[in-house]
């Protein structure tokens, strides 16, 4: 039986005497003010057993990992044919790289880079009654709490200060790859990244990634097949240009954000959230990767 709270003891009092936390991410000014001792971890069984540690329950900017909860709610309303507008390939590269819109056919790499992110936002925004209410009452739902929101501040600053996403999403909208306007399409987008939640939540939202597609409140929210498939992008294309670093240390299929958020999965057995701000240079949380390296160390559970 492994005592899964005094690892996460052990983890906590190893990474905060780190002296190098990392960069907070600056390029989306209202996220610059974060404090970067923050450190937070919370772990779900499927046995429906919890741990946490730290800062587990302060809500945070979950950022780039809502590219998991928008593909699966995707997935589950138009199914397969979300690969005609997108492949699943990694990239290599960095989450904002426009080269990733391959040229010919302004085919993004996979849906976890930001141009693939903004074509499942479009997919969405045609799909949704009201878009923005029902994502986030989707989020709500599988997560099973209603206090969950969107940071407006967030999403205003973002939408300010976003040339990059602009650039993107004009791009596939010259390749036809954009079905709606480029500012619905975008409102959508930096509202789902500007979703404020903790370590807590995010795990009950992970959960059914580990649980075959079936959420906590035990509602079928996927097919197998399609957990399945979340999970090998998540692995393959969920750290960027850092993916096989990710797979390397910790060995768990993922997701970061960068507001220092990580989610991950281990099929059939938990998922697991931590927040630490500061990031290194690839954009994905420093101490967080240190921590879930520790954790699949010291439980000696890992997908390999
Ligand atoms: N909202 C951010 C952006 O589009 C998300 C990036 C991230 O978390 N990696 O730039």
């Amino acid at each position: 039986m492994i005592d899964y709270q005094a690892i996460l003891n052990t983890i906590y009092a190893n990474v905060t005497q780190e002296s190098d936390k990392g960069e907070i991410a600056t390029y989306i000014p209202e996220l610059s003010g974060v404090d970067p001792n923050r450190f937070g971890m919370h772990l779900k069984l499927i046995s429906g057993e919890e741990f946490a540690v730290g800062d587990s329950e302060v809500g945070f900017s979950i950022q780039s990992i809502s590219k998991v909860l928008t593909l699966a709610m995707a997935m589950s309303q138009v199914g397969s044919t979300i690969w005609e507008r997108m492949d699943v390939e990694p990239s290599g590269n960095p989450f904002n790289h426009l080269s990733l819109l391959e040229l010919e056919e302004g085919i993004p790499r996979n849906p976890l880079i930001n141009s693939g992110a903004i074509v499942i936002a479009d997919i969405l925004v045609t799909q949704l009654k009201n878009p923005k209410a029902d994502f986030l009452k989707y989020v709500q739902d599988i997560t099973g709490d209603s206090s969950i929101s969107y940071n407006l501040k967030v999403a205003q600053s973002e939408k300010e200060t976003g040339f990059n996403n602009y650039a993107a999403a004009n791009l596939l909208k010259s390749f036809d790859n954009l079905h709606n306007s480029v500012d619905d399409v975008l409102d959508f987008y930096f509202h789902q990244c500007s979703l404020e939640m903790s370590c807590s939540q995010i795990a009950k939202a992970f959960f059914m990634f580990a649980n075959k597609g079936v959420c906590l409140r035990d509602v079928g929210r996927l097919t197998k097949t399609q957990a399945k498939r979340i999970n090998a992008i998540m692995l393959t294309c969920g750290f960027y240009d850092e993916a096989g670093e990710f797979a390397f240390e910790v060995g768990l299929p993922g997701k970061s954000g960068v507001g220092g958020g990580i989610a991950a999965s281990l099929p059939h057995e938990f998922s697991i959230s931590v927040w630490a701000p500061g990031l290194n240079p690839q954009g994905n949380s420093k101490l967080g990767m240190l921590a879930l390296e520790q954790f699949t160390t010291l439980t000696k559970q890992s997908i390999f």
